[in-house]
């Protein structure tokens, strides 16, 4: 909640319901930093439980004439879709600098990312083709259709403010549905401008809304009777609690949350590839993301060897404003996000952890009221330490140091998250006992962030996944359709009926 003698002047964001920015009927509001900057940009109201039943209620009436639409025809408006993120892309990627923070090259990746799900949704008509089966009995054929649920869901985290909501959103539509999407408080902007290009697209009114807001936005699309299926991207005590919630209510979830991902370094593998990638997937995007490496498991005597390297390339890492040109590392999302990660710094000291690199003092010049921390550094971390037991989701690497690979493996698989790890090898043996032996559901080869492409599906597995489809490529059409079964006999007009009550014989 904002301080209003500062903010009374600034521009507010509005839901957008029906295929326009609508009042709201509730007055509670938030804050939207620029997190460069540590200052107030704009505010943005949230969404009430009766707003929510509006929203619900615009994407019944339009979903009808759109799940009637042919495929075809919805793959178009995809493709449009397509075509004007790409127009717009440099504006979005700006949205994201200004709210979120990130740096140039993650914030364009990053939309290109979600460009590549709307590609993979613009197949749709041959994504949701049934199948065939002629002969199954005599006479007789059967065949599967998958048809749209109905009204769904998007509630998304503040950390990739265009890619996740795009992660869900095109299949979602692709497939017939209609939608209604909660950002991040933190970062609405994206996803409005978004629902303007979808319209701009000839994507009909009332097919995506989005309703900006907290618990209660959140806790209204849970429980609303016309909702039939919620995807969230969260932190894992959310997504347990939108699990539960919503599945109580009859719907179907999908509900990805938090991380903490393990690289094994194995002593043969190449060392500066290595350390390269380590610093890029721990500090890149600030450590923010669900996939970031967070966790360096040493295996033998690579060790010191390697934390030395790390030290020293760590020391290389540009932290400032993210619009800036060479910048590798923005702000964190908020100030009191930034005091949570230096006071797990802190802990970690307490502990007994080695601090080899602290981030703590770090100033970024011009930018001194920005929510800045620096690269930061641990060895000699114990998995009884918290610091390697919480998601930190900051620019904090810590190393473990273990004797074996099935050490190292046995470490991953007792950690109660299971959505990315790495190893990294020249051992083909090695990597071929990690793939097979790890209990995580998104696996890396010497690749640190290995996030599958739009064309196979993504989501976790233990506490950082609760459902039983993960996100996009087949496993997100199928989350977002139902299937039914046709059995069919056409008999010849001068066939005999089945002079029995038995089922004809298969
Ligand atoms: P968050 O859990 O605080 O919020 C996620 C969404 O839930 C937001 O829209 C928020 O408004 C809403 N929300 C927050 N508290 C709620 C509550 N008590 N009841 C109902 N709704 C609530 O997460 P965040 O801070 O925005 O994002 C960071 C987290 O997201 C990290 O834990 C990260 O690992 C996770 N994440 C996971 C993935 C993945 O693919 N598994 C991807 C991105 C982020």
């Amino acid at each position: 909640m904002s301080n209003s003698k500062h903010t009374a002047n600034l521009p507010v964001l509005l839901p957008w319901i029906n295929g326009a920015y609508t009042e709201t009927d509730g007055t509670r509001s938030g804050d939207v930093f620029n997190p460069a900057l540590g200052s107030v940009i704009r505010r943005v109201r949230f969404g009430s439980a009766a707003d929510v039943d509006k929203a619900v209620n615009a994407a019944r009436a339009a979903f009808p004439g759109w799940r009637d639409t042919t495929p075809m025809r919805r793959a178009r408006v995809l493709m449009r879709i397509r075509e004007l993120m790409e127009a717009n892309r440099r504006e979005l990627v700006n949205l994201i600098i200004e709210e979120h923070g990130k740096a140039m090259l993650d914030a364009d990746g990053s939309v290109q990312r979600g460009i590549e799900m709307i590609e993979f949704a613009s197949g749709v008509p041959h994504l949701m083709k049934g199948e065939f089966s002629e002969d199954v009995g005599r006479g007789i054929d059967c065949h599967s259709i998958m048809q749209p649920i109905g009204v769904c869901a998007g509630i998304v985290p503040f950390n990739f403010p265009v890619m996740v909501p795009l992660w869900i959103i095109p299949v979602a539509i692709a497939c017939g549905n209609a939608f209604v999407l909660k950002p991040s408080e933190k970062v609405p902007s994206a996803a409005l401008r978004m629902a303007e290009l979808f319209k701009e697209a000839g994507l009909p009114d009332g097919v995506f809304n989005v309703v900006p807001g907290d618990k209660e936005a959140v806790d209204a699309l849970l429980t609303h009777p016309e909702v039939n299926a919620v995807s969230s991207v969260g932190s894992s005590p959310v997504a347990k609690h939108i699990y539960e919630t919503a599945s109580s209510h009859g719907k179907r979830v999908q509900a990805l949350g938090g991380a903490k991902n393990h690289a094994i370094v194995m002593p043969d593998c190449d060392l500066a590839f290595t350390v390269d990638s380590l610093i890029s997937a721990g500090y890149g995007s600030t450590g923010e993301r669900c996939m970031a490496i967070s966790t360096v498991v040493a295996v033998g005597g690579i060790a010191d060897v390697l934390v030395d390297r790390m030290r020293k390339q760590a020391a290389t890492v540009k932290v400032g404003q993210g619009g800036q040109p060479g910048i590798d590392m923005g702000p964190l999302i908020t100030a009191a996000h930034r005091d949570k990660v230096a006071g797990y710094i802190d802990l970690g000291v307490k502990e007994g952890a080695k601090l080899v690199v602290d981030g703590r003092s770090l100033k970024v010049a011009g930018f001194e009221n920005g929510f800045f921390l620096g690269p930061t550094l641990f060895d000699r971390v114990t998995t009884d330490m918290t610091i390697y037991k919480d998601e930190i989701f900051g620019p904090v690497l810590i190393v473990l140091r273990v004797e074996s690979l099935d050490e190292a493996i046995a470490m991953v698989n007792r950690n109660p998250y299971g959505n990315g790890v790495a190893i990294f090898t020249s051992s083909g043996a090695a990597a071929r006992q990690f793939e097979r032996d790890i209990d995580v559901a998104m696996v890396g080869v010497n690749v640190p962030i290995p996030v599958p492409m739009a064309f196979f599906s993504f989501g976790g597995w233990k506490k950082s996944f609760f459902g039983d489809r993960h996100v996009y490529g087949m496993e997100g059409v199928q989350f977002y359709t139902r299937s039914k079964v046709v059995t069919s006999r056409w008999p010849q007009a001068d066939e005999k009926h089945p002079t029995t009550l038995a089922m004809p014989t298969m």
